[in-house]
């Protein structure tokens, strides 16, 4: 048996599994710490999905089938051309929270260190980087707090716009055993998610209320006298600025409870319920971060925990919880546009550090273009020349027509990829192919900070190629061997351990320990939590309450609430919110070929509330046209009072390939949050008709 990773959502099971050829076996690696032997529907069917049905096997240039070496030379000389002719910040990658953290890494050295732009960045863009922001603001950087055992230790967790029951089931079945000793479950989500179905408390919130939910607890807090005082007065700043803040609304009970559109006797039960526990664990997931006001509501959760002391305690702390198998990772490497690598910013010392540590010939100088922001300029003309990996932004971005659009504008477009024919590789002029999970080998970082070795289990097939090296081979090209002169995947991971601790000692991102590992160590490497000492690994940050800000504090920051970016209006009166399903993962290049994973809903279609659909003579499994101001899909209406009245859900994952009429991101506005440019998913005025 290999021990591996499983590649989907943020949890990182970890999978023992056998390959005989493309037949695998697999379970839950026992020994794992994230999962101890459990995997979810979709870890379970990867067996369904490793065959090379659909798989890109060769380079290809236009529909031709090429050398690559031709392919690379191609892809250097377009690139470097478009630089020398309209400079660094006229080229653009955009990446992938399924790339392993070396293939990051190797994209990020190439864009940031040697093209000399930050025009790289994610799809983790759409998933957590309002939680980023966040926790830079609040901690001094991207440091997630707490771990996976806090979820067992906790007496109460929150669930802020998070359905872990669908998302991240593993982590939920460990809560769920946990409250068979008494922990308690409320639940913050205008939907009632299988989540909600069975928590004690369902907060069915309007839309883009949840910043006047949090403060209002926190006013609560302090009227209770619930406030730590000392722990603030010791390790906390901001607190005076945030408490006048408040008392700019009014902050009783029965106000918050009629602004959020909630029951004033339930809200009130969650206050007691948050003031009484100190062993409180807040998870906040998409449902917070992809929002217009996604920073607001991750400091609006951080305040509540500061000011209680609840973090850095076991079974106390807020917990940003990842979609993917490695934001995490990225976000180590640099993989946003926003930040350099090992949690650098672009302050001259920063940037002069990362120049020296790579003999970088020049060293992009300020934040790059975010994921909305880079597609806006590749239809603008302004970039000219694209590099896609792992990635299908023609289906994932909001107002996925424009982006069409720029991808068929782009006079060049790359895309690395595992299947041959994408929405997104419809528009490439060069495909190169990659090789799918099983076949990769390198490490990924969970939502606990651990890091976790992907192992390969069968060859690999055809010409495809692991990414760090195609950028590997890319960066020679372009006349820079000597720097990406890795020969594996332990090379390049090396590096960047080295990295987190050059000239850099004492930042909370610290993998010294492994930066001299072998090629042995490497393969045998268990999984481990960052920071990483000569001990081990690091369950949880500051816990001695100190946070890497320049005065050590963490800083708390005064909130307005305020409504939706785009509220909702008589002729789009219904707030439109679009997510995931159980069973599926992203835009199912993947997960769509597992029969037992479609079974659980074979089409797109939209939730509507009974008392919604019936003005409009919408009924249970009719054809139903769902529009907005930027597009439209016709999908099967499915009539549920778990709905919130006044707002429908559509499924994200359908793509041209499965679905034409039954694409969700067509529809949903462009609009981000402006601190952290993640985009508001959650809510777009939208109206129904029969179809
Ligand atoms: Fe994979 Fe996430 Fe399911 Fe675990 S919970 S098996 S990581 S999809």
């Amino acid at each position: 048996m290999t021990r591996t990773t499983c590649p989907y959502c943020g949890v990182g099971c970890g999978i023992a599994a056998q390959a005989d050829g493309r037949a695998l076996t697999l379970q839950g690696d026992p020994a794992h710490p994230a999962n101890a032997g459990r995997l979810c529907s979709k870890g379970g069917a990867l067996a369904s999905t490793v065959g090379l049905e659909g798989r890109l096997l060769h380079p290809m240039i236009g529909d031709r089938r090429a050398a690559w070496r031709d392919a690379t030379a191609l892809v250097a000389r377009r690139f470097r051309e478009t630089i020398a002719r309209h400079g660094p910040d006229s080229v653009a990658f955009y990446v992938s929270g399924q790339l392993l953290t070396e293939d990051y890494y190797a994209a990020n050295k190439l864009m940031k260190g040697f093209i000399g732009s930050a025009n790289i960045d994610t799809n983790s863009r759409l998933c957590m980087a309002s939680a980023v922001v966040a926790h830079k603001l609040a901690f001094g950087a991207d440091l997630v707090p707490g771990c996976y055992e806090d979820l067992d230790l906790a007496d109460l967790v929150v669930f802020s716009g998070h359905n872990a029951a669908w998302t991240h089931p593993v982590l939920f079945r460990r809560m769920e055993a946990a409250r068979q000793r008494g922990q308690r479950h409320v639940v913050v989500d205008p939907r009632r998610t299988d989540t909600a179905e069975g928590a004690d408390l369902h907060l069915a919130l309007k839309p883009q209320t949840d910043v006047r939910l949090w403060n209002g607890l926190l006013a609560d807090l302090l009227r209770r006298g619930a406030v730590d005082r000392a722990y603030v007065a010791a390790h906390v700043a901001g607190f005076a600025e945030v408490e006048a803040g408040l008392a700019g609304d009014d902050q009783s009970v029965h106000a918050v409870a009629r602004d959020c559109g909630l029951d004033p006797a339930e809200l009130e039960t969650f206050f007691r319920l948050f003031a009484d526990t100190p062993k409180t664990v807040t998870l906040f997931s998409m449902g917070a971060n992809q929002s217009a006001q996604g920073v607001a509501k991750g400091l609006a959760i951080l305040n509540a925990h500061l000011a209680t002391g609840r973090i850095g305690k076991p079974g106390a702390c807020p917990f940003s919880i990842t979609g993917q198998p490695n934001a995490m990772g990225g976000r180590e490497v640099g993989g946003l546009a926003t930040t350099l690598a090992a949690h650098m910013d672009f302050d001259p010392a920063s940037r002069a550090r990362l120049q020296r540590f790579w003999g970088a010939p020049v060293m992009a100088e300020a934040p790059g273009l975010k994921a909305v922001e880079m597609f806006e300029a590749v239809r603008a003309g302004r970039i000219r020349a694209l590099w896609v990996m792992a990635t299908n932004p023609a289906v994932s971005l909001p107002e996925a027509g424009k982006v069409r659009e720029a991808l068929a504008a782009c006079p060049f477009v790359v895309v690395s990829e595992v299947m041959a024919e994408t929405d997104t590789a419809a528009f490439a002029h060069v495909r190169l192919p990659a090789l799918a999970w099983g076949e990769k080998d390198g490490t990924v970082t969970n939502s606990e900070r651990r890091i976790s070795r992907q192992r390969p289990l069968m060859a690999a097939p055809g010409e495809a190629r692991a990414d760090w090296r195609i950028v590997a081979d890319v960066a020679e090209a372009m006349g820079y061997g000597e720097a990406f002169a890795w020969r594996s995947p332990a090379q390049v991971f090396r590096e960047y351990a080295r990295l987190t601790a050059y000239e850099n000692q004492g930042r909370f991102l610290n993998l010294s320990p492994l930066a001299a590992l072998t090629p042995d160590a490497y393969d045998a490497l268990e999984p481990v939590q960052w920071p990483v000492t000569p001990a081990g690994g690091t369950a949880r940050l500051f816990a001695d309450g100190r946070f890497q800000t320049p005065d050590g504090r963490a800083h708390m920051h005064a909130l307005e609430a305020h409504g939706p970016a785009e509220a909702t209006d008589p002729a789009y009166p219904l707030s439109l919110n679009t997510g995931r399903i159980r069973d599926q993962w992203h835009t199912m290049t993947r997960t769509g070929l597992a029969p037992e994973l479609c079974r659980h809903a074979p089409e797109p279609f939209v939730e509507i509330h009974p008392d919604d659909a019936a003005p409009l003579a919408i009924t249970d499994g009719r054809l139903t046209r769902v529009q907005t101001r930027a597009g439209e899909a016709v999908v099967t209406a499915r009539l549920t009072d778990r709905q919130r009245r006044g707002s429908i859900f559509l499924p994200m994952h359908w793509a041209a390939a499965y679905a034409p009429a039954g694409q969700a991101n067509p529809l949903v506005a462009a609009r981000t949050d402006p601190r952290s440019g993640q985009p508001e998913f959650k809510h777009t005025p939208a109206r129904v008709r029969p179809y």
